[in-house]
């Protein structure tokens, strides 16, 4: 099965109103229309950018949600409110995990809660470093997809992304190397073989963690990677579209 590369710019907590909307503005203008191309805006320009990319191939997206379709839940965002805008939910970010706690119970919760309200969520997982030296990382992460996908039925996990972004590549300017990559997304592959069976030709995997222009092609190389999860270098229009030109040649 051929699987549409995703590229997907998280902006993070990072652009005013105004660079963000050129910012959208510049990727709609150049996105190529062969790859799927996202943005992930803060909370506050979801609304400017998605009037910006109307009629535009260029999705959008949140960088989180709750839990919840509503209720007493002070500062959160829904994703039934987030669907009336948007498209797409990161989930499970690393820094979501490590500044604000996030379990990989509470991440499958949100996959959830996401996919019951029309979103696709984007599942992030990744080791850190110290799981890297010590040889654990397939197992750490193999058990991080698992119970970050628990209770998603089989049908629901075929729709969804994966990005395996290695906590230590994230803003670092180390890239995993494309083969550990494709290791990586191969061993992804196989929980999702066990858990969803045929999911597993269908669900798409993305590299993230110091994605640029000179890198992102080679994470592309071999059978099992589909885009990339890009955070700062999606922060420029030139580097996120070379970036997206990269990954679709
Ligand atoms: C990210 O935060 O998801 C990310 C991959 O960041 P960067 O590309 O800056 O490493």
């Amino acid at each position: 099965m051929s699987r549409r590369p995703l590229v997907a710019g998280n902006w993070k907590m990072h652009t005013g109103r105004d660079s963000a909307v050129a910012l959208a503005a510049a990727v709609a203008a150049g996105a190529p229309s062969h790859a799927e191309i996202a943005v992930f805006p803060p909370f506050p320009w979801l609304i400017p950018v998605a009037q910006t990319l109307a009629g535009s191939v260029v999705r959008l997206g949140a960088q989180d949600c709750w839990t919840e379709p509503a209720g007493a839940v002070t500062g959160a965002v829904s994703p039934t409110m987030l669907a009336e805008i948007c498209s797409l939910v990161i989930v499970g970010h690393s820094e979501r995990r490590k500044l604000f706690g996030e379990s990989d119970d509470l991440v499958a919760t949100k996959t959830r809660a996401a996919q019951a309200a029309g979103l696709t969520p984007i599942v992030c997982v990744g080791e850190d470093l110290a799981v890297r030296q010590t040889g654990q990382a397939i197992e750490v992460v193999s058990n991080q997809v698992e119970r970050s996908l628990a209770g998603v039925a089989p049908a629901d996990i075929a729709r969804l992304v994966i990005a395996y972004e290695p906590v230590w590549a994230i803003g670092t300017g180390v890239a995993a190397t494309s083969t550990d990559a494709h290791e990586m997304a191969h061993a992804i592959r196989t929980v999702i073989r066990r858990m969803a069976g045929d999911a597993a030709r269908s669900v798409r995997i993305l590299y993230g963690g110091s994605v640029t222009p000179a890198n992102a092609a080679g994470f592309m190389d071999g059978a099992e990677v589909d885009g990339a999860l890009v955070g700062g270098a999606s922060l420029t229009a030139d580097s996120f579209l070379a970036i997206a030109a990269a990954v679709a040649h």
